[in-house]
């Protein structure tokens, strides 16, 4: 059984490089449960991750190597749980690699690191709101991430709230559809902490905005910690409110810059470690050089590498990285268009144009119209009114809804899962270069 796990682990990596780590070798199988393999992780917050990330790859890889049908899921491990570990509320979600541990500090994000260490160490009473901002892909969310974590080890029984600004904006619309402005109110207004991530999509939102200066104000008076990130500085958040901007310059805002050279390569280092392959200086030099704007982009350079060598069996030599690279480029500079998704869509579900843009709503045709929506949410930069405006002209709550539904699915259902990904890349193959 164990030689058969360690198979597993083994092909799930390959088969996934993306979310591929190298703490999967500390996963134990835990029984085999009527054709279900279920496999013990160290906390809620692996499990969520596993769950989320990584279910299709694992039962893909657990059938290959058994050669039977079986499905996988993921569990806390009691026998491995270590004291220290935390107790997770219902719906905080916390990226188990997000952690101040695996943050590279350098001049570029020292005063935001320190910050935020300082919120968690005492929520509520150091910097209030605390505010983060840089352009996307420099660590925002890792480092809220990591506060709640810290938080919450720091602070037993501690009530945190970490949403992005898009769901907490969809909880309070459909609060109000439900006539339960008073439960969602107390929801938030009881916390220790409410987190927000990127604050700027409440632009535009003066319904919204007018209820989280509410939710703002009650929190505040009563000392709870106020953590928001945004992608520039509150006073340059286009169409905010003046009083909201105001306050969000109460306590401490920080500026996330892009990382200098050195910083690049000791992300790169550690990326490469947290995924257990070492790679020589020569190759993290390569890559930091390559790649400079953006700490995600990084990443996904080492991910390309990764793939590379273990589809090919080779080992990870700078000649390797050099055209791994080059590859990752060239579909970087691919211009996807919604066209192009409404194509690949239509052709998979052997539906008409017509029949998504019409107001038809069998399943047959929602279902797919849904995927259009939510692929040009995650493949391109166009607005959700925009995407709407393509799908015959359904607003922005529709676009929203259809994005978080088959999210939804999508992390629950393998089959789904799967479609996706197939989807996504038929889309990234046709689109021109
Ligand atoms: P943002 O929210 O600002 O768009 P993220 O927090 O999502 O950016 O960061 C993008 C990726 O870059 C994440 O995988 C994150 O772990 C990584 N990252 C960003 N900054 C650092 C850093 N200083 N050290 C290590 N990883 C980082
Ligand atoms: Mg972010």
């Amino acid at each position: 059984m164990e030689d058969i796990f360690a198979d597993i682990i083994e092909r799930a990596k390959s088969l996934d490089p993306v979310n591929s780590r190298k703490w999967f070798d500390k996963l134990a199988a835990v029984e085999m449960d009527g054709g279900a393999l279920i496999i013990g992780c160290p906390d809620d917050a692996t499990v969520q991750f596993l769950r989320d990330n990584c279910g299709s790859n694992f039962t893909r890889a657990a059938q290959q190597v058994t050669g039977h049908l079986i499905s996988v899921d993921f569990c806390v491990d009691h026998s491995e749980r270590k004291a220290a570990s935390v107790r997770s509320e219902e719906g905080l979600k916390l990226h188990p690699d997000y952690t101040f541990d695996n943050f590279v500090v350098g001049p570029s994000n020292r005063l935001a690191h320190a910050s935020c260490v300082a919120v968690s160490q005492s929520l509520g009473t150091t910097y209030n709101p605390l505010f983060l901002y840089g352009s996307s892909g420099l660590g925002k969310t890792h480092l809220l991430h990591a506060v709640c974590y810290t938080a919450r080890r720091q602070l037993e029984g501690a009530v945190i709230q970490f949403l992005s600004c898009e769901e907490f904006v969809n909880r309070f619309i459909r609060a109000i559809e439900k006539g339960n402005l008073a439960g969602f109110q107390s929801q938030f207004r009881t916390v220790d902490a409410l987190v927000i991530d990127d604050v700027q999509f409440l632009r535009e939102r003066e319904q919204s905005q007018e209820e989280f200066f509410h939710t703002f104000n009650a929190l505040y008076n009563n000392n709870k910690q106020i953590i928001l990130s945004a992608d520039s500085a509150p006073g340059k958040i286009p169409s905010l409110e003046e009083r909201l901007i105001s306050r969000f310059n109460w306590g401490l805002v920080s500026r996330i810059d892009p990382p200098s050279y050195e910083t690049r390569v000791a992300i790169v280092q550690k990326k490469a470690h947290l995924r257990g392959f070492n790679i020589g200086d020569e190759i993290a030099e390569y890559i930091a050089r390559k790649v400079h704007a953006n700490i995600r982009e990084l990443e996904g350079a080492l991910t390309s590498i990764y793939a590379v060598s273990m589809t090919t069996g080779e080992e990870i030599t700078l000649e390797l990285a050099q055209r791994a690279l080059d590859g990752q480029m060239r579909l970087a500079a691919r211009h996807i268009s919604i066209t192009d998704i409404i194509e690949v869509v239509t052709t998979h579900f052997d539906v008409r144009l017509a029949d998504l843009q019409s107001k038809r709503r069998s399943q047959s045709i929602t279902e797919p119209r849904q995927i259009c929506m939510y692929l040009a949410r995650n493949l391109t930069k166009h607005s959700l009114e925009e995407i709407g405006g393509h799908l015959g002209g359904r607003d922005h709550t529709t676009v929203m809804h259809a994005c978080s539904k088959i999210g939804d699915v999508a992390r629950k259902d393998p089959n789904m899962h799967a479609m996706l990904t197939e989807l996504t890349r038929r889309v990234t193959e046709t689109s021109p270069v």
